[in-house]
């Protein structure tokens, strides 16, 4: 999808964009390539670095039962567990095994920063809610009484007035210390790739403005939540203040399909028009956006692009959580965005929407099943077993669950399968998004390629 944008934007010079390793089946992942198996603990010889780069491919965007909602379908997974299934363990999900058939290279485990992991607190006979009401309600037989406890934390996020004893910072940073120790754990330098990540989940009346925050290498003390501010310019603000200190960070806006055209306005959150200022800081704070996940994706719908036959691919239509539809006439979907950012950078001198693309999965079970044929299901109770799916008539965003698809992978051509080298080539948006295929795509431009260009051995380096 990036692809045809860039030879729109590039439609007079010498464009070379190569398509490989594309087939039904997964192809081996670059670790596999290089006879490293994943499962196996002892380290073995890191990998040179290739110059020329090779294709990884990853997840960046991943709930466990940390994971407030997920933990109310009934996902019980843990951060380990996502790492362990994303490097080809196996990992229990909803009482039964699963397995990847082709491991992924990287992984960033994004649970919602707002009550990260505390409701899983709830349910320890030893942890800090053992003596209170909460852990009586929360392990209740009854699942009606499990049930309102649920709804009255959704409730307290979706109105962003969070319970006090939920929200208590000292209890947030001791779940993300672990949290974060769990990610350098399975962090295995030429291996595999395991970012320190959580999603600040702002959506203001159900309209979705969700970013998930990727770090280069180590974490913050403590991630931002959407209860202290649903303003994307705040949460700029938090990750330029983590960059002062030393720890380089994204962040990555997901779902502009059910943001009610908030995601790609050229209006900031208080209604004024967008700065040259806010243009730049958008840009530095957020090189990347996710173009697909399981619901839908936001390049292109058919009201937008009418002449396009596929404009209708996994089409999303709701606001975030909600049964009402999204208003994405104008500011939701990338492709317009990428005009709109042409004529705000004729006017301010910056553009504030040249993202480069990435995709990931946004499932709520913990792993990153996008393998079609060996997909669980991807939001515990909801979608877990085909009678479920085919009967329900609503789920995650009032849509039914067959709205939900199989998610996206993010690929990245990288020298080394390192947080260094993947993280750069993040901030110079040499990826790319598809739909859980590993399809590598590739793109060279220049205005002075001769024309047999592809036909040198040593082609590649050369362009
Ligand atoms: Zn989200
Ligand atoms: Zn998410």
């Amino acid at each position: 999808m990036s692809n045809r944008k860039a030879s729109f934007l590039l439609a007079s010079a010498a464009l070379i964009i190569i398509f490989a390793g594309c087939s039904k089946k997964e192809a081996p992942t670059a670790a596999q390539e290089q006879g490293k198996d994943a499962a196996q603990p002892a380290a073995p010889a890191r990998p040179p670095r290739n110059p020329l780069k090779n294709a990884y491919f990853g997840d960046l965007h991943l709930h466990t039962g940390y994971s407030m909602d997920a933990f109310a379908f009934g996902t019980r997974t843990t951060p380990e567990d996502s790492y362990k299934y994303a490097m080809g363990e196996t990992v229990e999900y909803m009482g039964k095994p699963q397995k990847r058939n082709a491991p992924l290279d990287f992984l960033a485990v994004t649970d919602h920063a707002e009550y990260l992991g505390v409701v899983r607190d709830t349910i320890d006979p030893n942890g800090p809610f053992a003596k209170t009401p909460w852990y009586a309600m929360m392990t209740s037989t009854d699942p009606k009484v499990s049930g309102e406890a649920f709804k009255k934390l959704i409730g307290s996020t979706v109105v962003n007035k969070p319970i006090p004893e939920f929200s208590d910072p000292k209890l947030l940073r001791s779940t993300w210390e672990k949290y974060e120790a769990i990610a350098d754990k399975y962090n295995a330098p030429g291996k595999f790739t395991a970012f320190i990540g959580f999603e600040w989940t702002s959506a203001p009346q159900f309209q979705n403005l969700h970013r998930c925050v990727i770090f280069a290498d180590k974490g913050p003390e403590i991630p931002f939540t959407a209860f202290e501010s649903v303003d994307p310019e705040a949460l700029w603000t938090y990750l330029e203040q983590q960059r002062k200190s030393g720890m380089d960070v994204i962040a990555v806006p997901h779902n502009g399909n059910a943001s009610n055209g908030l995601m790609f306005s050229t209006k900031d959150m208080s209604g004024k028009p967008i700065t040259r200022d806010y243009a730049e800081r958008r840009m530095a704070n957020e090189p990347l956006a996710e173009i697909i996940q399981a619901k839908g994706q936001t390049d292109t719908s058919p009201a937008l692009s009418p002449t396009d036959e596929f404009a209708n691919f996994e089409m999303w239509y709701y606001l975030i959580g909600s049964d009402k539809k999204a208003n994405s006439a104008t500011g939701s979907y990338l492709r317009q965005a990428y005009g709109v950012g042409q004529e705000q950078q004729a006017k301010l001198g910056v553009n504030p929407f040249k993202y480069g693309i990435e995709a990931g999965t946004d499932f709520h079970s913990g792993i990153t099943s996008t393998e079609p044929s060996n997909y669980p299901g991807s939001h515990g109770n909801q979608d877990n077993d085909p009678a479920t799916v085919i009967r329900a008539t609503t789920s995650v965003g009032g849509e039914p669950p067959t709205a939900l698809s199989s998610g996206g992978l993010t690929g990245v051509w990288a020298d080394e399968n390192t947080r260094e080298s993947i993280f750069a080539a993040f901030k110079r948006k040499e990826t790319f998004g598809t739909s859980g295929t590993r399809i590598k795509v590739r793109m060279f431009a220049s205005w002075s390629y001769p024309k047999d260009m592809t036909k040198q051995a040593d082609w590649i380096k050369a362009a």
